[in-house]
């Protein structure tokens, strides 16, 4: 018998969301949004440092260059 199921049914949230006029990546956690920093760091030869910060909106972290 051939299951043929959507692994993620149900509503897809994309693990994004707005902050001003900025659609950002949301990290769940502090420590993933951290690493994620490094590389953009790393990646883009980002001078300075990557913040990661708590969303207001949510329960999970964004990177800001500021
Ligand atoms: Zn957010």
């Amino acid at each position: 018998m051939a299951k043929i199921k959507h692994p993620k049914s149900g509503v897809y949230e994309p693990e994004r969301c707005w902050v001003g006029d900025t659609h950002k990546i949301c990290y769940k956690t502090r420590e993933e949004a951290e690493m994620a920093a490094r590389v953009a760091e790393y990646d883009h030869h980002i001078e300075g440092h990557l913040s990661v910060y708590k969303c207001e909106y949510g329960d999970h972290y964004h990177l800001s260059s500021n």
